[in-house]
Formats: structure tokens, C-alpha cells, sequence
């Protein structure tokens, strides 16, 4: 009961040429809708790319705000998005948390301003190499969902997909086995039985991000908490057919 679900994350990439050629060879895939399709463009392309994206894939932004409007030079906020028909939004990115200094606490108020501008959220996780090698992927992936629930309630979860992105695979080529994927991915599912209930474990997809590819996404896929995948590099290339394509 858990709808599939991709995100392609193009991050800072492309200039406008470029993202429309991507975007027409997504269009050219024709996907029949059976998984539910996301892509997330620079914003400055937001719009464009709204207008030639053909549905039901939608378009994401990258990163939002937690005030509505205001003196924030350079920020753009959920109710901006919502306003321009962009319902989703990736949150918490390792990026955004490394480079930009997104907080949990950050990450969970522009999370909460998201979701009470109507927006759905793609709220990434995901613990360090350091973190991973010292035991604490858990507690870490814990802390960041706690900040989260602690500023939506139970019937708000259906607008957000949980993204694990374990900093150590994002861009560089090591995948997390399907093993180390679907353990933290059970975890996940766990604490959010006891957190928050038994429903919104059952219901909200967890999707797995780091170094997914057209070759390593089948074997993911068939992991049974692995309810889809967030596609940093390969969603600028062809593959990323064969990653929306890989449910199982
Ligand atoms: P890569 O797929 O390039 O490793 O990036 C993953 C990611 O950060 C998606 O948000």
C-alpha cells in the first residue's frame, strides 16, 4: 500500500538548456503513474520546468524557508512554492545540513512551515562515516526524526516521505549494501511505530538515497522497507529511466 516512490535531486546542476533536455527524455519515458515521480530542478527553473514536465510526474524545490514572507534576501518560502503549484520540497538535505548550517531544529521548522503551507516534504536523514563507524547511525537518524515530530502532529506525516541518505554514499559511489539499507530503513519504520503509531509506519515511504544507478537500483528495490529511491547524479542521465522503473 506503500505507492513507490523517485526523486531526482538535480541540485546546483544544468543550465536551463541541459535541464530541458533531461526533462524531455523523462517525458519521452512515458511512465504509466505507477510510481510516483519527482523531480527537483534548480530553483530558477522551477517554473519553466513546471510548464514541461508531463504529469503525474511533478516538480520539487530544493530547499524553502520557515516564514511565509519577509526580509529574508534570497530565500524562498513554502507559501511562494505552494503559490506557484510546487507541492513538494526536499528538506534537510546533507548538503543543506553540512554546507548551510540547516539544524534539526532548522530542517524541522522549515519542515512544520512546509506542511502548514500545504506542501509535501522529502525529509532527508542519514548519519556520517564517522557516525556509521562509531555505532550511532540509529540515534542519529532518531535525533533527526525526533526534531521533526516534535513540530508536526500524527495526521501530518501523510504529506512527508523520509528520505535516508547516509552522508557517506551521496556522491561517492559506495552504495550502501541492501543489507545496511533496509536495517536502518527497519529501524526507521520502528521508532516510527512507537513515536508516533503503527499507522504512519505502515503508511509513510521511506526511500533510500547514495549512489543509486540504473545498475545497483533493482537489488535495493527488492528490500521490503525500500519504498523507493532520492537520485542525486544518475537523475541527470538516461538511467534514471531504469531507477523509476525498478519497483518491485
Ligand atoms: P547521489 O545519487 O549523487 O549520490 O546523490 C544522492 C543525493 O544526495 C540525493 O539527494
Amino acid at each position: 500500500n506503500r505507492k513507490f516512490f523517485v526523486g531526482g535531486n538535480f541540485k546546483m546542476n544544468g543550465t536551463l538548456t541541459e535541464v530541458e533536455t533531461i526533462v524531455s527524455r523523462i517525458n519521452e519515458a512515458n511512465f504509466d503513474g505507477s510510481t510516483e515521480l519527482v523531480v527537483a530542478p534548480p530553483a530558477l527553473y522551477l517554473l519553466k520546468i513546471q510548464e514541461e514536465l508531463k504529469p503525474p510526474a511533478q516538480v520539487s524545490a530544493q530547499n524553502s524557508y520557515t516564514e511565509k514572507s519577509g526580509a529574508f534576501t534570497g530565500e524562498i518560502s513554502p507559501n511562494q512554492l505552494k503559490d506557484a503549484n510546487v507541492h513538494w520540497v526536499i528538506l534537510g538535505h546533507s548538503e543543506r545540513r553540512s554546507l548551510f548550517g540547516d539544524t534539526d531544529k532548522l530542517v524541522a521548522d522549515k519542515t512544520k512551515a512546509a506542511i502548514e503551507a500545504g506542501l509535501s516534504v522529502i525529509a532527508c536523514i542519514g548519519e556520517s562515516l564517522e557516525e556509521r563507524e562509531s555505532g550511532k547511525t540509529q540515534s542519529v537518524v532518531e535525533r533527526q526524526l525526533e526534531a521533526i515530530a516534535k513540530e508536526i502532529s500524527e495526521s501530518e506525516w501523510k504529506n512527508i516521505v523520509i528520505a535516508y541518505e547516509p552522508v557517506w554514499a551521496i556522491g561517492t559511489g559506495k552504495v550502501a549494501t541492501k543489507e545496511q539499507a533496509q536495517e536502518t530503513h527497519e529501524q526507521i519504520r520502528q521508532w516510527l511505530a512507537k513515536r508516533i503509531s503503527q499507522s504512519v509506519a505502515d503508511n509513510t515511504r521511506i526511500i533510500y538515497g547514495g549512489s543509486v544507478n540504473g545498475k545497483n537500483c533493482t537489488d535495493l528495490s527488492n528490500a521490503p522497507d525500500i519504498d523507493g529511491f532520492l537520485v542525486g547524479g544518475a537523475s541527470l542521465k538516461p538511467e534514471f529511466i531504469d531507477i523509476v522503473n525498478s519497483q518491485k
